[in-house]
């Protein structure tokens, strides 16, 4: 069944800007929690990043607050009336730009805070006045210890990501942001599971809510290849780059358990002539946002992630998933892979299981329901690499200086190659960059005949991994 947002009669502005959005139905969690949300009740909303969650609270929030509406210029006309906390930067980041566009029309203002970033123009903005308030838990905590935040007045509060927020040991400072909130209002609660502790934080803080479950995808998209390949830690990497070259893939994301891992692993690739960038919470807020940019535009071919990095990120469809570790949680197993294979393109997943991985493998076969056949990875044969030169220094950086693992980051020093050993003339061929105008791979809609995804390049486009200018 389709529902149209017509049938929600959303006041002007906001119809207008879905209408300019190009939405035209709503999805499954927007049909169920946009008229309970107008309701005033609070909602406790199982629903994944991706399945149109923001839009589903922020619509009826927005309509709930036009009566407060004003083109008053003084910051006591425009208290914070709705605040939204989420797990991490990019998501804070995210649905605050998804707000700012629904709420276009309207004189309602809203702003983001999250922390890596100055505290100032946050605090300019907050000082001006605004009724939607986006915001990471300890940034936010910063602010109203230095009283540029007061949420006396806040009406709704939206507990976005919560699981994560558990996960990440926000508990202690969500407690402490509900103790300035004023006891009569409205709670909504989005998590991607109701565990234990979900529940526990759902009973202390929310009244009566309405549960709203979508479909979880507890299930592997039939459109994804997946294969199990069993191997070694210290040959994953080379595992890695043996699959993206056979495969030809043009892009792919490579996820890690830890934030040390994926610093580390992006480093490696990168030095051994890999485009990577890395996403992990130990990265500066720019940088994260630079990585993130430059892989939508394709401009970066590995992005490597940890799980609470790329949750909920909304990036649509990739042509490859690695898991370079397998997922502690098994439900992260379903995520990662859900980025691949979308809107019924194919795609690709392949995780690499090493000895001390039998029993999360074990996790994942529970949930997906079936067994999971480990395959063995034949490793081509090394190219020729000379006698004494191990292959590691064959890249030479003209002019490098200092710490080899500030490369990620930094601008990228020219390179020539030392030509004493044999290889492919394929791979001196200049690099191509995309044409400006190209769309992200994963938007890609042209299939070719033979129903491989349009995102899995021939295998010539390899060359595009390589830096070679
Ligand atoms: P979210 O789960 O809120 O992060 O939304 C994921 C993506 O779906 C975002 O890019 C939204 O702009 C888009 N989206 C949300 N609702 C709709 C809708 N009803 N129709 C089409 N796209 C939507």
């Amino acid at each position: 069944m389709t529902a149209s947002f017509s049938r929600l009669s959303l006041a002007e502005p906001l119809a207008r800007a879905v209408a300019e959005m190009g939405y035209e139905t709503m999805t499954p969690i927007q049909a169920e929690a946009i008229p309970v949300v107008l309701t005033g009740s609070d909602v406790m909303g199982a629903a994944q990043t991706g399945t149109g969650k923001t839009a589903a609270f922020a619509l009826p929030l927005l309509q709930r607050l036009l009566k407060h509406e004003n083109t008053s210029t003084s910051p006591a006309r425009h208290p914070v009336r709705a605040l939204v906390l989420l797990p991490t930067r990019e998501l804070a980041d995210q649905v605050a730009q998804q707000i700012k566009l629904y709420g276009q029309y309207t004189n309602l203002r809203s702003a983001v805070v999250f922390g890596g970033i100055d505290m100032k123009p946050q605090t300019a903005e907050l000082k001006k006045g605004v009724e939607v308030l986006v915001a990471t838990p300890g940034r936010l905590l910063d602010h109203i210890e230095a009283k540029n935040a007061v949420l006396n007045q806040v009406e709704y509060v939206v507990l976005d990501e919560a699981d994560r927020m558990l996960d990440i040991g926000f508990l202690p400072d969500l407690q402490r942001i509900l103790s300035y909130l004023p006891k009569q209002r409205t709670t909504l609660l989005f998590s991607a599971t109701f565990s234990p502790e979900i529940k526990r934080l759902a009973s202390s803080y929310l009244q009566n809510p309405v549960t709203i479950e979508v479909a979880r995808p507890n299930q592997e998209a039939s459109t994804v290849e997946q294969h199990f390949y069993s191997v070694a830690d210290d040959e994953k990497r080379r595992a890695l780059k043996q699959i993206v070259r056979q495969r030809g893939l043009a892009q792919a994301f490579v996820f890690v358990n830890s934030k040390l891992g994926c610093a580390r692993l992006a480093r490696s690739l990168e030095r051994e002539g890999m485009n990577t960038t890395a996403l992990h919470g130990d990265k500066t807020q720019d940088e994260r946002l630079k990585s993130l940019d430059a892989f939508k535009q394709g401009k970066v071919a590995l992005l490597v992630a940890t799980d609470v990095a790329a949750r909920g990120l909304d990036i649509k469809d990739v042509p490859a998933v690695f898991n370079f570790d397998v997922p502690f949680n098994a439900e992260d197993y379903v995520h990662r892979i859900g980025r691949t294979g979308r809107a019924g393109q194919s795609g690709l997943a392949v995780t690499f299981v090493s000895g001390s991985d039998t029993r999360l493998v074990g996790d994942i076969e529970k949930l997906l329901k079936r067994k999971i056949e480990l395959e063995a990875l034949e490793f081509e044969e090394d190219r020729p690499r000379g006698r004494i030169n191990d292959g590691r220094r064959a890249w030479r950086e003209v002019g490098e200086v200092g710490d080899p693992r500030d490369m990620l980051d930094a601008p990228r020093p020219q390179r020539e190659y030392r030509a004493h050993t044999p290889r492919d003339p394929f791979f001196d061929q200049p690099y191509q960059p995309p044409a400006a105008d190209a769309k992200p791979a994963w938007e890609a809609t042209v299939r070719p005949a033979n129903r491989v995804s349009a995102n899995i390049k021939p295998r010539r486009k390899v060359a595009a991994l390589f830096k070679s200018e």
